[in-house]
């Protein structure tokens, strides 16, 4: 039986619930229990990690994963919408930045994928506090950084901006749209954003606007709150209501675009808005 083969059975026998991260210290037992290194223990947690895919336009899953700066291995999955612009799809290298983000990370020290990150991705990974030190390993391959992935790089240094995406500390112990919101990141536009899914039992999810140096890879809180609920293996279906936030003054709006991608991949969902959230 294959590491993979192993890990499926005992995560799919021990839990009922989804795993879309495996801390610091049950890491270390799995290294111990099936005497691996932990590039191969992530490739062999890649399968599990693509099993948590939303693909209806491409039926190609593919999964990722990064270690997060305490250590904490985090899933990531690509995620495509029905009958909305392709524009809107999510990368899976995305999808597990942004659950480590979510998680209160503040950096990641490795990726590991199965081939090698697309030019949106490299650029994507660009923004964040640990981009000149990440490293990103692809199966089969020895790792390798991602400055000699991105060569002569137009990054947050070339429009002199000092802070990196996963910098915002979160405001802990207030509603996860206020935590969401104070971890929004948009040094060009200065407009944060953030979006509070809701559940029809009660369990909410929380995205934040995440902005780019080249604008276009920027991921927009709808679809950072989307990644957290499908990792956690929900249904769109059963998205009951949809909360975000900005301010007035932001140059850079998500509501009229949040609310009509609601309206298509969401049908059971009512999309609320609030301005000026404190
Ligand atoms: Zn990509």
């Amino acid at each position: 039986m294959t590491i993979t083969q192993r890990l499926t059975e005992r995560f799919l026998s021990e839990n009922t619930t989804t795993v879309c991260a495996i801390e610091h210290k049950l890491k270390y037992q799995l290294l111990e229990e099936f005497k691996t290194s932990e590039p191969e223990l992530c490739f062999a947690l890649l399968p599990l990690a693509a099993s948590l895919a939303h693909v209806p336009l491409s039926g190609f899953s593919v999964g990722a994963i990064v270690k997060g700066l305490s250590g904490t291995l985090y899933f990531g999955a690509n995620m495509e919408f029905s009958e909305s612009a392709i524009g809107q799809t999510i990368h899976a290298e995305q999808a597990a930045f942004n659950n480590a983000w979510m998680n209160g990370e503040t950096g990641i020290s490795d990726i590991f994928v199965s081939a090698s990150p697309c030019g949106h991705c490299r650029q994507f990974l660009n923004e964040i506090t640990t981009s000149k030190e990440l490293n990103v390993w692809v199966k089969g391959k020895p790792g390798s950084k991602l400055t000699s992935l991105l060569p002569e790089d137009f990054g947050p240094q070339d429009l002199g901006v000092h802070t990196a995406l996963m910098a915002n500390k979160s405001t802990e112990g207030h509603s996860e749209l206020e935590s969401a919101l104070s971890r929004s990141y948009s040094p060009y536009t200065h407009s944060p954003s953030a979006v509070v899914l809701t559940m029809k039992d009660g369990t909410q999810y929380a995205g934040a606007y995440a902005e780019n140096a080249a604008f276009n890879p920027s991921l927009p809180p709808l679809q950072s709150a989307l990644i957290m609920c499908l990792l956690h293996g929900n249904q769109l279906a059963d998205v009951s209501d949809v909360l975000l936030t900005e301010n007035k003054g932001n140059k850079v709006k998500h509501g009229q675009i949040t609310k009509l991608l609601c309206s298509v991949i969401l049908p059971n969902a009512t999309f609320h808005q609030v301005e000026d959230f404190k």
